[in-house]
């Protein structure tokens, strides 16, 4: 299959050359041209790494990584998306996304993207450098993907100041192939430097980039194989399709689900829980797109402004209206997350992460007749023992996974630098 840009001004590619590019030359977003029928041979408790077979099998079609793609699912889907009951009905769902290396559910996309981009030939002897932008989770995920990979190395950018220090350590605790710089800036100015670098015609001509940030391909379709597992689940146990809530900020997690759904997976309705970052929900209820600054917020790692992927949603459903059928989209308020930490703690025992309630939030303020007409399922995109500093004041002390404890006992490392491509070369000279 080949693969178009959004923009509509570049020529198609194929699958390697998709994820190995990660944006467009002409700025926009690869999109598959038409969708399999995946869900018609996929079968309900087939194994992550089969069910990605089916899915992801149609896009490799004729790409050199085809005959790979069974070894790189294994290698990306090598812990499980476990699917449990909230409290006592099987009406209520979690989706547990955050049982990998770095404890959230970008682990599955950066390590598809990692097996994948290490199996694709390349010069002799030229390093492939992966440029990602992170507001908190990914540059985590994509480090760990990457770490010792020969041949390749990572840059992270992260906004000084705008992550927790559980993620700070998590960025810069890598060392080796792995350089993190501390931006003076936003994640907005982050994911703009990673844009410059890649237009920038000096810096491509010298190295071979890639972007692992979830403007890359290969960061989504692999995010399709756990909507397209727990919707055949979901429809197994109770006859019903799906519908999910799903906490979004750069809306890469809620395209992987709108996807699995245009592959005919049995899903119902999605809803996108924002935190106050807005522009989604007010895009979605004025039909005017405002992109603003971010606003911290205690999900941080949804704190996005402009969110990228929203290009994407636009090439499958072209204006607010038409999208508004098919996704709705709710603002949540740090003050909401808290208070839902506490009292789906109190009531069902349940720890969420700050992103995690912002679902939980948005699902419990549903309509009675709209939860009780479907299962619904939270969409768990971390670990909660990754936002200590904020869980533990509101529900006493978080274990932390064994998965985590390791990263934190190792030193970290990183270079401060102005949000200017300038500081960005310059700190990257040495790589
Ligand atoms: C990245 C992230 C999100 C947002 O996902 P998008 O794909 O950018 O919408 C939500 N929760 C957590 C924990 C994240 O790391």
């Amino acid at each position: 299959m080949k693969f178009s840009s959004t923009r509509g001004n570049a020529p198609a590619v194929g699958f390697s050359q998709a994820l190995l590019q990660g944006l467009a030359p002409d700025g926009g977003l690869y999109v598959p041209p038409e969708w399999p029928a995946s869900a018609a041979g996929a079968v309900a408790g087939e194994s992550l790494p089969a069910i990605g077979e089916r899915v992801i099998g149609p896009f490799a079609a004729g790409d050199a990584l085809e005959s790979s793609l069974p070894a790189i699912l294994g290698e990306a889907f090598n812990f499980p998306a476990p699917l449990q009951a909230v409290g006592d009905g099987a009406r209520l769902l979690v989706l547990e996304l955050f049982h990998g290396p770095t404890a959230a559910f970008k682990d599955f996309g950066a390590r598809f993207l990692a097996a994948s981009l290490a199996r694709i030939e390349r010069a002799q002897g030229k390093t492939l450098r992966v440029l990602v932008a992170t507001s908190g989770d990914t540059g985590g995920a994509v480090a760990a993907a990457f770490h010792r990979r020969a041949g390749t190395e990572v840059v992270v950018l992260f906004p000084k100041g705008g992550v927790s220090p559980t993620q700070q350590q998590q960025l810069t605790c890598w060392g080796d192939n792995v350089t993190s710089l501390a931006v003076r800036g936003s994640f907005d100015d982050c994911q703009r430097l990673v844009k410059e670098a890649f237009m920038d015609p000096a810096l491509r001509a010298r190295v071979e980039m890639s972007s692992a940030n979830s403007i890359n391909l290969g960061r989504l379709l692999p995010q399709t194989v756990y909507y397209a597992a727990s919707s055949l689940a979901v429809m197994r146990a109770t006859g019903q399709r799906a519908c999910y809530v799903i906490p979004s900020g750069n809306l890469g997690n809620s395209v992987a689900c709108l996807w699995a759904r245009e592959m005919g997976f049995p899903i119902q309705r999605i809803v996108l829980a924002h935190n106050a970052n807005r522009t989604v929900p007010d895009f979605l209820t004025t039909g005017q797109l405002l992109p603003r600054p971010s606003i911290a917020t205690l999900a941080s790692a949804m704190d996005v402004g402009n969110p990228s992927n929203l290009e994407r949603m636009l090439a499958l459903y072209p204006d607010a209206r038409t999208l508004a059928e098919q996704v709705s989209a709710v603002s949540v308020s740090d003050e909401a997350i808290r208070a839902r930490i506490r009292a789906d703690f109190a009531r069902y025992g349940q720890v969420w992460c700050p992103h995690t309630a912002t679902a939980a939030e948005v699902y419990a303020n549903l309509p009675a007749a709209e939860r009780d007409a479907h299962p619904w399922v939270l969409v768990a995109t971390a670990h909660p023992a990754k936002f200590r500093e904020i869980v533990e004041p509101l529900v006493g002390s978080v274990p932390v996974p064994e998965n985590l404890r390791r990263l934190y006992d190792l030193p970290s490392q990183f270079t401060e630098i102005d949000p200017t491509l300038t500081a960005l070369q310059h700190a990257t000279d040495h790589c």
